[in-house]
């Protein structure tokens, strides 16, 4: 479903990823982690073209993107359209309601009508817990309520990927596990999911790889059993020694 090969990300004179090259197949889910400043957003964000990697491709479903060439600007909304992104900060437009907000997409974008784009709205926001929360807007909705309208928001424009930016960092303590069990929830019915997350119990869980990421590049890779209890390399051990 997915494959990126030989990305590079350069700003200016920092050089944040360095050659990082993963193939996620169709219905898996994989977890980034690393330390802070290593890369995992950047590279997440290569794979929708929020960011123009430097040099590399990006294959998504049927869509592929060859950055080293030249990239015709019309191509990539393409690859956007592949993936539903989830950020940190929930960005859901505070003067619509819930369900205007899962319904902005489609209309506007897909150009769905406003009808059938609701009628799916409601659905989704029933299914991620919030069915008698439609017509609330953003400021009356907890942390947790948000970013699960930010998921449905994401699962609205059909995504053959969704892509989880740290989902659950801005949140308090006690309303993690409503977001990681929605997430869980759409991984068991087979979406194929990349998620950067600080959440180890999360990955150890859901995640069918585990990717460590230092100083933009991958340093390893592998089940989250093998990864979590005996890495193979010095900097991921470290890494996990400094969670506990
Ligand atoms: P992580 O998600 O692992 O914390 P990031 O991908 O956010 O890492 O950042 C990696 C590095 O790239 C950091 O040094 C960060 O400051 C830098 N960086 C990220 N985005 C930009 C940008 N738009 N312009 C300049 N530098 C950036």
């Amino acid at each position: 479903m997915i494959t990126i090969s030989n990305i590079h990300k350069r700003f200016h004179d920092l050089h944040v990823l360095k050659g990082i090259s993963l193939t996620v197949e169709k219905g898996k889910v994989v977890v980034i982690i690393g330390p802070s400043g290593s890369g995992k957003t950047t590279l997440l964000r290569c794979l929708n073209a929020l960011e123009i990697p430097t040099e590399g491709s990006v294959q998504i479903g049927d869509v592929q993107l060859d950055f080293s060439r030249k990239v015709a600007k019309s191509d990539i909304p393409k690859l956007r359209k592949q993936t539903g992104m989830v950020f940190q900060s929930y960005n859901l437009f505070p003067h619509m309601t819930a369900l205007q907000n899962v319904m902005e997409g489609p209309v506007t974008v897909k150009g769905e009508k406003p009808e059938t784009a609701r009628g799916k709205a409601a659905q989704l926001l029933s299914k991620v817990g919030l069915a008698d929360k439609l017509d609330h807007y953003p400021a009356q909705l907890s942390g947790g309520q948000q970013q699960r309208v930010g998921i449905a928001r994401a699962l609205a424009m059909d995504p053959k990927v969704m892509l989880f930016d740290e989902p659950t960092s801005a949140l308090d303590p006690e309303l993690v596990g409503e977001v990681l069990k929605v997430m869980k929830e759409l991984a068991v019915e087979g979406m194929t999911m990349v998620v950067v997350t600080h959440e180890m119990a999360f990955a150890r869980e859901v995640a069918d790889e585990v990717i460590f990421m230092d100083q933009g590049v991958i340093v390893e890779r592998g089940a989250p059993e093998q990864l979590f209890t005996s890495p193979k390399e010095e900097r991921t051990r470290q890494f996990l020694q400094h969670l506990k």
